[in-house]
């Protein structure tokens, strides 16, 4: 699933398995969530994206490996001409975590792209997420 939702000039497609939080994480920073897409729309959203933030469930490993995938269609579509941010999200939900903060920064150092934790629903990381995202687009500091 994608949601699609413009920073300024640029547009950000977030993209991830369903219920991993992507809209929870729009509406925290930004209180108007941006419509969810269908499946065959997605490749024209990555194309026209500055931005892929690919987002997991730490408490869901299977959203974690299947970002494989959405990182392989972000760069078939950009290849290096994106920004990939990938997030594990629901950080709160201490004691149901499957996925490590070390397996989420290895796999990020592994494929390139920036890495972040946070919860929507504690509110936290939201804003370093969006300020990582704004260091790394061309006049957005
Ligand atoms: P999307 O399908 O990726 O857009 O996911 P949603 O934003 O709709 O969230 C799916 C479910 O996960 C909802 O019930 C949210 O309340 C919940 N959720 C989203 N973010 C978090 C989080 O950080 N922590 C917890 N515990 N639940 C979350
Ligand atoms: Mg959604």
């Amino acid at each position: 699933m994608a949601v699609v939702s413009p920073l300024a000039k640029y547009k950000l497609v977030f993209l991830g398995d369903q219920s991993v939080g992507k809209t929870s994480i729009i509406t925290r920073f930004m209180d108007t969530a941006g419509q969810e897409r269908f499946r065959s729309l997605i490749p024209s959203y990555i194309r026209d994206s500055s931005v892929a933030v690919i987002v997991y469930d730490v408490a869901n490993r299977q959203s974690f490996i299947n970002t494989s995938k959405w990182i392989e269609e972000v760069r078939t579509e950009r290849g290096s001409d994106v920004i990939i941010v990938l997030v594990g999200n629901k950080t709160d939900l201490v004691d149901k975590r499957q996925v490590s903060i070390e397996e989420g920064d290895a796999k990020s150092r592994e494929d390139g792209v920036i890495f972040i934790e946070t919860s929507a629903k504690a509110g936290f990381n939201i804003k370093p997420l969006f300020r990582k995202i704004a260091a790394a687009l061309p006049g957005m500091e």
